[in-house]
Parts: C-alpha cells; structure tokens; sequence
C-alpha cells in the first residue's frame, strides 16, 4: 500500500459540485459536475484498502473498487477504466444512477465516524476520462464463432448480454419494440439524472463492434418467439417490467391523470427532439399546471423533479408513510426538496375530483401504527383529516408489473411466478424452454440498473456454455451418425 492512501483521516469528504437549485430548475442538464483530476485522486485517496472491503461485497457487480480507488489515487487512470470496466458494462452510467448510499458507499467502512468514499463519483470519472481519451472501443471478438444469440430488449440487461457474447464471438442480434437502444435508462431515467448521449454513445459503439440491432421490432407482434429460437441457438429475454400499477379511485377516468412512465417517457423523447403529440397538446406537459404526483419511489422522485422543470405552477408529492420511510433514495428526495417540491407526507389520495378534467385530489391523512411481520409500519387514516388538494395534472407513480408475457409471446410454456415475473433457474438463469434465457426486470421485479448489467453478465455466461455443449452434442451425434453410416456402408459393401 503506498502512502497516498488512507487519507480519510486528513481529507474530507467532496462530492462533485452540484449546480444551484434556482439553475438547475431552469433546464434538464445533469446536476452534477464531474471532478476534476485533483479532486477525483484526492478523493479516490481516501479509501483506507481495506483487506475485506465491504464496498466491493455489497456492489451487486463485485467491482474491484479498492484498486481502481487506488490506481486513480496514483493518476493511473488507464488501467483504472480497464479494471472497471472488466466488470461493469456501464460504469460510468452506474457512477451516476446507482443508489450508492444502499449499495457501494452505504457499506464503505470508513462511513462510520468519517464519510464514506465517493465511489460512484470516481467511477463516472474514470470512466468519462476514458471515453475522452478514447480508450473505449467497441466490443470486437479475437475470432467469429459459427453460433448466433437473440436478444430481445436493449435495456441493460439484454446490452450487457449482448456485449459479453459479441466480445467472445457469438453473433449476437437485439430485438426492441423502441426506436433507440436503452431500455428505462433513454425513456425512463429523465436526462438531469443521465444525459441521453452518454447512453446513445455506447448504442454506436456496440453496432460498430458487429451487434446487430433490430429497433421496432416488438417480439410476439412482428415475430414470434419461437421463430427466433429458430433463428439462433439461444434467446434471452430482458424486456423488462411496464404494467403501470394503478389505484382504483373515484374519477381515475378523468382527464389530466396520468401514468408517471407515459409522462416520462414523452418528456424524454421531447428532449432528444422527437415530435411527441401529447406533449405538443399539452397532455403530458406540465406547465402553467398544479401538479401532484402519487408515490414515494425513485420514479416519483423523477416525475415531480420533470415537472419542475417543465414550469410547473406547484408541485406536491402525496405519500402515504412519512420521510423516513419513503423508498425512494434520499439523495433524490433531497433534490426534489431543494428544486421546490413540497412534500405531503402521511397523506393518501381517496377520490380524484373535477368534470372532465381534474382539478383536485381529495386526500386524508394517516398515522403509523404497529410494524407487520415484514417490519414494515402500517398506515391508517385518522378520521375526519380530509383535505383538497388543488391539481391539473395528477401523475400516478405507484410502481410496475411484468406483462402477461407467456400469452404475449404466445407461449405458455414460459413459466411465471405469482407476481408474473418470469421464472429461471438461478443457478443458469434458462426458462423452462431449453435455450431460452431471461434476466433483469423481467424474472427480478422492478429494480435497478446495476443489477439488470449482473444479470446480462450472468447470462452471457450461461448461454456461452449452453451453446457450446448443445454444439459439442450435436457434433458427436455427426460423428456417430458419419461412423453408423461407414460402417453400415463397410457392411454392405462386405455383403
Ligand atoms: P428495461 O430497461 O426496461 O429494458 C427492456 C427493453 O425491452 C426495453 O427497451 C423495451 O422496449 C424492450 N421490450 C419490452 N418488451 C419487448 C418486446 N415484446 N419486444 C421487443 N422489445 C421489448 N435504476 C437505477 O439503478 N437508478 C435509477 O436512478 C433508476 N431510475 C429509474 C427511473 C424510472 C422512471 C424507472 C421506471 C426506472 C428507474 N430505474 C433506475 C430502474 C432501471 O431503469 C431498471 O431496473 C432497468 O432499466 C431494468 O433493465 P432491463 O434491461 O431489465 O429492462
Ligand atoms: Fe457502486 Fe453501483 Fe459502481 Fe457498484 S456499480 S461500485 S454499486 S456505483
Ligand atoms: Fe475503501 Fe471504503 Fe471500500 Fe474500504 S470499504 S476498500 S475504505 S471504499
């Protein structure tokens, strides 16, 4: 260990600047400002390289963390991306949207009594100094392999698949319904999170590494799953989850209520310059509007932080627990609040109010009683605590199910659990369906990023091996039906 390490105990902990709230309101670029070299090896010094690094153990990716702290503490920075990158197919999308304080830096050791590393920061500089340097290139194998995978779905998932195959060979086709590559992470994350370029800019490097994309392709419509287990020797699925949850309250018909990832997604095709009608309309655009968002997730976070930024005339969340047990990141809370959200914590929608267009959410106030057996505290309403809360556009951000995707694909075979997720064996993440493999949102439930890549990683694995033993069957079963038919001619012959 060298002796810039360890500086814990004499540097404090700096995250990257972040722009003002009254700026960053006005537009949708990132918050965060990347650190600068001295910075960036300042605060990668901190690490105290521990022998067991609880970071690494709780990164669902195992990043080898502690050495690529180091080698960018010693300006190494280089061999710092080719490490992260040995592991994580976006590193420098996962330093910016990753939940680090439940993951990396929530575990790093040093964040008792001090602060914890900056882990995900440093490891969207390192990977941002790579890009501009160009050291990324795009994923070419040493030789071809004769076997193709289908891939259907370009969210992180199916991209990490689709990168590990295509670097050792296989020749590996995507299928998605959407017109750009991404997933949640081009229409779901909103762009002040994760600038679309940054996701757009991979998209071309894996097509010049021979990937073949097939956009607006929406499998089960324009092909079956079973042509494409016809087409190639193994499929993996990672489409992902999109059945919004609902709430059935009176006037959930009325205009102006809408679904967070409808809203979302019509937000970001705006910004990468799409002609988008129902923002045009107004629909889905939130300025001039009193809006209020429903939920207290990450996708909420986005939604109320989305609609600030579209000139919002007010905005409220309406959450039914309290702060502390919101499941959104606390990072993101803190943002929203300091952007101008308001809050209504311990309050849960009844009825959505107005004719033909909304115009209010009637609400009641609840209190936490007694945990459940899961831990978690419920809500009850207190009585006679109804209030109205003004509102002409009310997003509905209470989270995601799979699709029915066995009647989908039509295939019932595909078995599900009872949430409708896909079922694998977790040990070689393959279907019931022999060849056919699944990962990320789909079989896991609404979840993060960071885990959709592990999944892709995984899978790659598996179905590598798969394919291979399937053509190591099949080429002895050549060789024994070439040696049968020698030998049945050998004895014909001797006849
Ligand atoms: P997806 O990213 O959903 O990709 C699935 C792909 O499959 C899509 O491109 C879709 O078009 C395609 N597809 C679906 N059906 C078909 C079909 N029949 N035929 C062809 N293609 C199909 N995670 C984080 O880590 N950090 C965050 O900050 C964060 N913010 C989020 C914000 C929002 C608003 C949302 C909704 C999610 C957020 N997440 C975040 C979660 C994260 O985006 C997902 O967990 C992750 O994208 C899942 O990856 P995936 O590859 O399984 O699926
Ligand atoms: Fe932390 Fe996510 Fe990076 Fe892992 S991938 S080190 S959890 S930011
Ligand atoms: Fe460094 Fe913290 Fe990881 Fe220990 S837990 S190796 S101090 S980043």
């Amino acid at each position: 260990m060298t002796e810039r390490m360890l500086q814990f105990v004499r540097l404090q902990q700096q995250t990257p600047d972040k722009r003002a709230a009254t700026v960053r309101r006005e537009d949708f670029n990132e918050i965060y400002a990347r650190f600068d070299p001295p910075r960036a090896a300042e605060q990668a010094s901190r690490c105290s390289q521990c022998g067991v690094p609880f970071c690494q153990i709780h990164c669902p990716l195992q990043n080898n963390i502690p050495d690529w702290l180091k080698l960018t503490a010693e300006g190494r920075m280089e061999e710092a991306y080719e490490l992260a990158a040995a592991t994580n197919t976006f590193p420098e999308i996962c330093g910016r949207v990753c939940p680090q304080d439940r993951l990396c830096e929530g575990n790093c050791v040093i964040e008792k009594g001090f602060e914890s590393v900056t882990i995900g920061s440093v490891e969207r500089y390192i990977v941002d100094t790579a890009w501009e340097n160009g050291w990324v290139k795009p994923p070419t194998p040493k030789r071809e392999l004769p076997y193709s995978v289908g891939i259907i779905g370009a969210g992180p998932a199916g991209l990490a698949a689709a990168e590990r195959l295509r670097i050792r060979g296989f020749q590996v086709h995507v299928y998605d319904r959407y017109d750009r590559v991404g997933g949640l992470m081009i229409y779901g994350i909103p762009n002040f999170k994760l600038e679309k370029n940054v996701v757009l800019r991979r998209w071309e490097q894996y097509a010049a590494g021979g990937i073949h994309f097939h956009m607006n392709v929406a499998v089960g419509q324009d092909v079956t799953l079973d042509q494409l287990r016809g087409r190639h020797d193994a499929v993996f699925i990672a489409t992902g989850v999109y059945k919004a949850r609902d709430i059935a309250l009176p006037g959930a018909g009325l205009g102006g209520v809408v679904a967070a990832l409808d809203y979302l997604t019509a937000s970001n095709r705006q910004g990468l310059g799409d002609s988008v009608p129902d923002f045009d309309s107004g629909a889905l655009d939130a300025a001039g509007r009193d809006v209020v968002v429903i939920g207290g997730g990450d996708t909420a976070m986005d939604c109320v932080r989305t609609a600030i930024r579209q000139g919002a005339k007010s905005v409220s969340c309406l959450y039914r627990r309290d702060k502390a047990n919101m499941p959104g990141s606390m990072r993101e809370v803190h943002n929203a609040e300091e952007e101008g959200v308001r809050f209504l914590w311990l309050s849960a929608p009844e009825a959505f109010l107005g004719e033909g267009d909304v115009t209010g959410v009637r609400a009641v106030k609840m209190h936490l009683g007694l945990s459940d057996s899961t831990g978690r505290q419920q809500v009850a309403p207190i009585e006679g605590s109804h209030f109205v809360q003004p509102a002409s556009l009310v997003i509905k951000a209470l989270g995601f199910d799979p699709e029915d995707l066995p009647t989908a694909f039509n295939e019932p075979a595909l078995p599900v659990s009872r949430w409708g997720t896909l079922k694998v064996n977790h040990r070689t993440l393959m279907t019931a369906l022999p060849g056919v493999f699944a990962g990320g949102d789909i079989v896991r439930g609404a979840s993060l990023v960071v885990w959709g890549i592990r999944d892709g990683r995984d899978a790659a694995e598996h179905i590598a091996s798969y394919v291979k033993a399937q053509a190591g069957v099949e080429a002895q079963a050549g060789v024994k039906a070439q040696a049968g038919m020698a030998a049945s001619a050998m004895m014909t012959a001797a006849e």
